[in-house]
């Protein structure tokens, strides 16, 4: 039988160093100093890009509000415009950085959508390239993996980097946004 690639059915996956986190990942992370260590490329007023290490694809980004709210009808214009800016810029950026042929984008809503996290939202970005469900298999070395990430997220945050009116400061932070 034919192996279908459900992105949307790839959620949030824990990272090793989250024992030390009380609460919501989507509010504590952001929160933070180290952007890179935390895989956070990119921020404007109300959201952050932040790479999913999920390990069979590198390129998938979440877009996130920063308000803590699992609610799509809860977010105020201004939150749902500048949450809509920065993904098109995410767009922009994953395709300079990694030239796929196509993306899936959305969000998992309410439990029966399959998310492990229901209480703060995340669109995921999830760059796709023809052929894809027959590579994947074969990146699934740890050490692989890390690196691709890390070399994922260089690349991308230079694409945003290169972006009309992005900010860039220091190598270990975010770029960011005005809108
Ligand atoms: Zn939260």
């Amino acid at each position: 039988m034919e192996q279908v690639f459900a992105p949307w059915r790839i959620d949030w996956v824990e990272r090793d160093d989250e024992g030390d986190i009380e609460g919501c990942v989507f509010c504590e992370l952001p929160a933070r100093e180290d952007d890179r260590e935390n895989l956070v490329v990119a921020r404007s007023d109300h959201a952050f890009v932040m790479f999913n290490n999920y390990p069979y694809n590198p390129g998938h980004a979440m877009v996130i509000p920063r308000e803590h709210t699992g609610d799509y009808r809860d977010l105020s214009e201004e939150v749902l415009l500048d949450h809509a800016r920065l993904k098109q810029r995410t767009f922009d950026a994953l395709e300079t950085a990694l030239s796929p042929t196509g993306f899936n984008a959305g969000l998992n809503l309410g439990d029966g959508a399959g998310g492990s996290i229901d209480d703060h939202l995340h669109t995921h970005v999830v760059p796709r390239w023809e052929g894809d469900t027959n590579f994947m298999p074969v990146v699934s070395d740890t050490k692989v993996i890390v690196e691709a990430v890390d070399e994922t997220y260089d690349r991308v945050r230079e694409a945003f980097a290169e972006q009309e009116g992005a900010a860039v400061p220091d190598d270990e932070r975010a770029i960011r946004f005005q809108f």
